[in-house]
């Protein structure tokens, strides 16, 4: 088999600073505004619920960003991760396309979750924070952020979407190891969850719902802060390390990515792999196609309005520009858990909407084909999120398979299925003989 399948960086050699891609955009994204006011939100609005640090750089146009090194003694555990050529994937499909996947499976938890959770602990103890809340939906970020607490001392308490909590044990289990304190959503310790109980008490949650229960306990208690796993600026530029890294990775690989695609819920490891090549794309030195998939089911950039939207259910947070589905929007259940949220990162929004990406939305049962092809060939079950992006590898490298196209594909394998391995189950219940 010609050609290396595995490129990895030395500990040295791992990227000290995350980039900014506001710094090099045309325009800037449009600011959140304040719900009450209609004027952008400033500092003082966002104080109660994230510390200065993370404020600087949600509204930063820095286009370098230091990595602490407390922050970077943490990566180490795991980072720099390996960017592998899928050879035998390739050859499975018959195709002349080069593939290629960064893959942040690795991590502690098995996702690119903790290359954000790690510098939002690390913040928020610096100054003097006491406990962090959040919300998770089938606990990836949940995990990460119970992980990165744990590293910095910070207590931890987690409003999870009542679905996940009843049917999937095992991230429990892992958030309470890493110390965690669990509630399911919607719950009867805050007004938004009693409110929703009041109206559906049966209701299963969503990542809306427990979004508003973790930022309603986080503004009502001075010595917590409130941590979200995707959507905002400060967190796509936490995990731009992955794709400084995938930069140096192909230097190494003697390569350029002619296609660039990924899987988006709130677009952080897709914003983390893609940023740093559009900066390259923007400064005329490669050419990239970038496009971000979603599922079929919660179809925000392809389907949704792009206009000002509340973040969560109960609209407690400030109204951000982005494509969303409507703040009420509850998705079918699918078993891509982490991609089932009404909005997307109002910056990738803002750079969909200046032709930069393109986006495509795909069903579960083509992406679960995908996935189970990509784990037959190359070793590693991917998480139902990631699936979505392979789906679409799949389809350009069968695409060049017929046109005798050499292209170069990438994508970010942003996690494992070990702990999702029940939505495999259900899938091959249903398709088995038709997927192989
Ligand atoms: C959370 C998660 C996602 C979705 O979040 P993004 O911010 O869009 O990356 C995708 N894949 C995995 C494995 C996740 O844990």
């Amino acid at each position: 088999m010609a050609g290396r399948t595995k490129f990895l960086l030395d500990e040295s050699d791992m990227p000290t600073q995350w980039y900014n891609v506001v710094a090099d955009l045309p325009e800037p994204p449009p600011p959140p505004l304040h719900p009450g006011t209609g004027e952008p939100v400033g500092p003082d609005d966002l104080a109660p619920l994230f510390p200065q640090a993370l404020i600087a750089q949600e509204v930063s146009a820095e286009r370098y960003i230091p990595i602490p090194d407390e922050v970077q003694e943490v990566y180490r555990l795991w980072r720099p991760s390996p960017l592998y050529r899928a050879h035998r994937l390739e050859k499975a499909l018959g195709t002349p396309a080069r593939i290629y996947y960064k893959y942040e499976g690795v991590s502690p938890v098995g996702s690119h979750k903790p290359n954000t959770a790690v510098p939002q602990a690390y913040y928020n103890a610096a100054e003097g924070v006491g406990k962090l809340t959040t919300e998770t939906g089938a606990g990836q970020w949940g995990s990460a952020l119970a992980f990165a607490c744990a590293q910095f001392g910070l207590e931890c308490e987690i409003w999870q979407v009542r679905a996940s909590y009843d049917q999937k044990p095992y991230r429990k289990i892992m958030m309470e190891t890493f110390g965690a304190t669990l509630h399911p959503s919607p719950s009867d310790l805050t007004s938004s969850g009693r409110a929703i109980l009041a109206a559906h008490p049966d209701s299963t949650g969503s990542l809306g719902i427990a979004i508003s229960e973790a930022v309603e306990m986080a503004a009502g208690d001075p010595d917590a802060r409130y941590a979200l796993g995707s959507v905002l600026n400060h967190v796509l530029l936490h995990q731009t390390i992955i794709g400084e890294e995938a930069l140096r990775q192909f230097e190494l690989a003697g390569d350029t990515p002619d296609v660039i695609v990924g899987c988006t819920g709130g677009g952080s490891n897709f914003g983390g792999l893609a940023f740093p090549f559009l900066r390259e794309k923007l400064a005329g030195r490669i050419d990239p196609h970038i496009r971000a998939v979603e599922p079929a089911a919660c179809p925000s950039l392809t389907r949704g309005k792009y206009t000002y939207d509340f973040g969560d259910t109960a609209g407690l947070t400030p109204l951000l520009k982005m494509h969303t589905l409507g703040h009420e929007f509850i998705p079918d259940p699918i078993h891509a858990g982490g991609l089932r949220y009404h909005g997307m990162s109002p910056l990738l929004s803002h750079i969909v909407e200046l032709g930069l990406v393109d986006a495509v939305a795909i069903g579960q049962n083509e992406c679960f084909a995908a996935g189970v092809r990509f784990a037959r060939a190359e070793g590693i079950i991917p998480a139902p999120e990631p699936t979505h992006a392979l789906a679409e590898c799949v389809r350009e490298a069968l695409r060049c398979k017929e046109t005798g196209e050499e292209k170069v594909i990438l994508t970010a394998l942003c996690g494992h299925a070990h702990l999702d391995l029940p939505a495999y189950a259900s899938y091959s219940r249903a398709t088995w003989w038709t997927a192989s």
